[in-house]
């Protein structure tokens, strides 16, 4: 072999050594990038365990806290605010009524005509709108209410004359899923805006006045005749159907809760309340916050950069506009000390790119190989993600998912307990032994488009809630899913104002 050949035969080694040094230095970064990826997965999984134990501190917590809140003002992080709703539509109720529904997300209205008895409810009309978003934060709420007024004088002017209220005042509900003071079930205050709505200016007005007004100006021949927090409405529509129901759940854009109480139960406002056994009140449970919560660095995160800093801790756990955001926060850690989605992109930097509606499609993607979770990733732009990478994501969604309904289950544990129908007689001392153990039917009225349209988290929810409260007691314990309830329930409530 000639000197040539063998500088040329030696270079050759040389270079297919350094290629499969590269390949090797690539394949170790690889690995080391998958470890890190698999590093976040597990630290994540474990930041958010509910093992039963500490669900069952979470059901103590809530009760405990709901007794606080009950016996003084600012005693405790829920509100347990009034509502001065003593009675509930029981069948009897007839006429046409109207609610005006403002959700997290969605305006509603709609029309119901009942004919005295539980079978004539006739829903008839719904509307069902997203709110534009430069509602939600404009500097004014004149802005607001001029809408709202506005998209009920066309839902009126499209009944024609089929309503058979032409002629007569309308009764509207006004459903209003952000807290309120009230100082009677038709007037309130707004305490302060939740779910991303931001009209400063607003804070500390009577809302039922404010929509009166805008009707009013554009001449509209109707009557406010009650401000209704939207899960009121949807223990109103349980209640209407079955008087078991005492708990109403929401679980949407945000969530909330609220249950019938004893008015002597409600310390804080002893001899105020004298005219009915009962009041119901709405919990606003989205403000809970108990240590046993099992929170991670991206939901203090997540809560540091929203627009209520401090505020709403179990709603940010537990509520649709939230869960996205928390699993795009776990992708974009991954994808900033990875490449695994592909080089560094600036797409998950976006807050709440990621909606719980793909979140909940990809979760339950059942293709083979995960197509629909490909797809949502390509839709926010980031294409051709391996399918290891694909079942990452749905790990993420099912761990944050998991979370959510196990201690949305616990919050209704919590209440149950308060209220002494989780089997142990409740925290309310005093009651005899026989009276812990005899179990009553409870109905709990649940509604909302988290619980409505993500299997998942429902099924999370029961399987908690049967760990929680053991296959005996929740035999007795009914969860009622209401289309609508909230709305639907609140013109009910107005109906029987009326009737
Ligand atoms: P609002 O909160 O305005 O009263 P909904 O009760 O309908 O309205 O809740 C809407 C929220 O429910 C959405 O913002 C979303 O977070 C959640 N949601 C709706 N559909 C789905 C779905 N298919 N999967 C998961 N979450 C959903
Ligand atoms: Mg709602």
């Amino acid at each position: 072999m000639g000197k040539v050949a063998v500088a040329f035969a030696a270079a050759a080694v040389v270079a297919a050594c350094s290629v499969a040094a590269v390949m090797v230095s690539r394949r170790v970064k690889r690995r080391r990038k998958w470890r890190n990826v698999v590093e976040i997965l597990k630290e994540f999984e474990e930041g958010c365990d509910t093992p039963v134990g500490r669900l069952r501190q979470v059901v103590d917590a809530m009760a405990v806290e709901m007794h606080a809140g009950l016996a003084s003002e600012g005693g405790s992080k829920l509100k347990m605010l009034l509502t001065y709703v003593h009675d509930l539509p029981n069948g009897t109720e007839k006429g046409t009524y109207y609610a005006l529904h403002l959700g997290g997300t969605y305006f509603r209205i709609l029309r119901v005509h009942l004919g005295g008895e539980r079978s004539y409810l006739d829903v008839q009309d719904v509307e069902r709108h997203p709110i534009p978003s430069h509602l939600m934060n404009s500097t004014s709420e004149v802005v607001l209410f001029n809408f709202l007024a506005f998209s009920l004088e066309r839902f009126i002017q499209k009944e024609g004359n089929e309503s058979s209220s032409q002629g007569v005042k309308r009764e509207l509900a006004f459903t209003f899923s952000f807290p309120v003071k009230h100082t009677s079930i038709s007037s309130g205050v707004l305490i302060k805006w939740t779910k991303g709505f931001e009209i400063s200016e607003m804070v500390g007005k009577d809302i039922a006045e404010c929509l009166q007004g805008a009707l009013n100006r554009r001449g509209l021949d109707i009557h406010v005749s009650a401000l209704v927090n939207d899960t009121v409405g949807a223990l109103s529509l349980g209640y209407y159907h079955d008087p078991d129901t005492v708990v109403a759940v929401v679980f949407g854009t945000g969530s909330n809760a609220c249950y019938l109480e004893r008015t002597d139960a409600i310390i804080k406002c002893q001899g105020l309340l004298t005219t009915s056994g009962t009041m119901v009140v709405n919990m606003e449970w989205g403000n809970f916050w108990s240590s046993h919560l099992p929170r991670t660095a991206y939901d203090i995160d997540l809560d540091a950069e929203s627009s209520n800093p401090n505020d709403m801790g179990f709603e940010k756990m537990i509520a649709g506009l939230y869960l996205g955001d928390i699993v795009r926060r776990v992708i974009l850690r991954m994808s900033q000390e990875s490449d695994i989605f592909g080089p560094y992109s600036s797409v998950f930097s976006e807050p709440y790119v990621l909606r719980t509606n793909a979140v909940s499609a990809m979760h339950e993607d059942d293709t083979p190989e995960l197509q629909e979770v490909a797809r949502i990733l390509k839709d926010l732009g980031v294409s051709d993600v391996p399918l290891k990478v694909r079942k990452v994501v749905v790990k993420i969604c099912d761990v944050v998912t998991r979370r959510a309904g196990r201690l949305a289950a616990a919050g209704i544990a919590g209440i149950l307990k308060k209220i002494g129908r989780d089997g142990g007689g409740g925290i309310t001392s005093g009651r005899s032994r026989s009276e812990v153990q005899m179990q009553r039917r409870t109905v709990v009225a649940v509604e909302g488009g988290l619980y409505m349209n993500y299997t998942m988290f429902r099924e999370y929810m029961e399987e908690a809630l049967v760990e929680i409260l053991g296959e005996e007691v929740r035999q007795y314990v009914v969860v009622k899913a209401m289309e609508d309830g909230s709305s639907i329930g609140s013109a009910l409530l107005v109906a029987s104002l009326h009737s």
